[in-house]
């Protein structure tokens, strides 16, 4: 019988998966507390009463939760401490609902110490390999106490000017397993970022791109994120079902599909999960992942999401195992790494 305990219970894979969007209130609480944040600006003075400030934000709608849930989070992580903290609790978080590998994402050009920070004077501008350092560090420390694999994914927020995406991109080292644009698709599409992506291409690291997210040109993101950005993967592609000619390139290119069902139905995006066309697309062969994209700040789980999606008949609890295995088979890992994983995704 379908029960939320054996979903939680299956080896699970997340590879979309945002950073400052899943920082739960009480670990929020308690850094606002150390770093003396003015009650003022934490609308809480308990992580009871935060946690249920996030709850009504959530129920005021995406807007408001951009603007205020993201604002608070995003202030606090401004020093390498903070940060190094979210990442461990992060690798928490992904024990607790039994995901046994995760692909964590953030962009550090949010994170240099130079938003506003409540209580502090200016702080020195921190340089974003400190920054990737002091999350990656996080990570693998996370990993060995809670015994749950990583990998980190640099996003440049894609507003950035051109010149700043490539400042990031020359970043990454060996703690980066792939480059990803993230944000505003619909003011700024992927061609902005083509070069910084160039600075990849000689390189291990790896590359997926937020495309046909939202915004009036999915195909055109979509199709300049494969050919131009040379994605090897993508983040939502909502209406990739509508056109027949790229759900062959994404499936004889490999290129994985990770879809954040809950989250596009809570921003609006889409009416029903039925949108989305997964068993369809599956069954022509596309790596379809099921992630959860910001799950503390949307409040739910992976858990939560394959749950409603076998439970409402847009899944078979087959079709759900499957969405694990493509997860593994389009990880940013070694091919005996993937190998390893897909033995482990098995029904609970
Ligand atoms: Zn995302």
């Amino acid at each position: 019988m379908l029960t939320k305990d054996s979903i939680r219970k299956l080896p699970k894979i997340d590879l979309h998966r945002h950073l400052d969007g899943d920082v739960k209130p009480h670990v929020l609480f308690e850094l606002a507390e150390k770093n003396k944040m003015n009650p003022i600006n934490v609308p809480a003075d308990s992580p009871e009463t935060l946690d249920h400030y996030f709850w009504k934000l959530r129920q005021e709608g995406v807007v408001a939760l951009l603007q205020k849930g993201f604002g608070l989070v995003t202030a606090l992580l401004q020093t390498e401490e903070n940060l190094y903290r979210v990442a461990f609790e992060e690798v928490r978080n992904l024990a607790e609902d039994g995901i046994i590998y995760a692909e964590v994402r953030f962009a550090p050009q949010y994170h240099t110490g130079e938003s506003v920070y409540y209580g502090h004077a200016k702080r020195n501008r921190l340089s974003y390999q400190d920054i990737i350092a002091a999350v990656s560090n996080g990570l693998r420390d996370g990993e060995k106490v809670f015994s749950v694999k990583t990998g980190l994914i640099v996003c440049i927020g894609r507003e950035a000017e051109t010149e700043k995406g490539v400042a990031i991109a020359r970043c990454l080292d060996e703690k980066v397993v792939a480059i990803d644009l993230a944000c505003d698709e619909a003011s700024y599409p992927p061609e902005r970022h083509i070069s910084a992506y160039a600075e990849t291409f000689t390189t291990k690291i790896k590359r997926t791109v937020h495309a046909g997210e939202f915004g009036n040109q999915p195909y055109h993101n979509i199709v300049t994120s494969i050919n131009e950005l040379k994605a090897d993967r993508l983040g939502h592609a909502i209406p990739l079902a509508k056109y027949p000619e790229l759900v062959d390139v994404v499936s004889s290119g490999r290129i994985g599909i990770e879809m954040c069902p809950k989250s596009n139905k809570y921003c609006g995006f889409i009416q029903s999960y039925e949108d989305l066309q997964i068993p369809q697309l599956m069954s022509h062969g596309v790596l379809i992942s099921i992630n959860s994209d910001d799950p503390a700040m949307f409040g739910y789980t992976l858990t939560d999401t394959l749950y409603e999606l076998v439970n409402e008949g847009y899944l078979t609890m087959e079709e759900a195992v499957a969405t694990q295995r493509n997860a593994a088979e389009s990880a940013f890992l070694s091919e005996h790494e993937k190998a390893k994983l897909i033995s482990k995704v098995t029904m609970p």
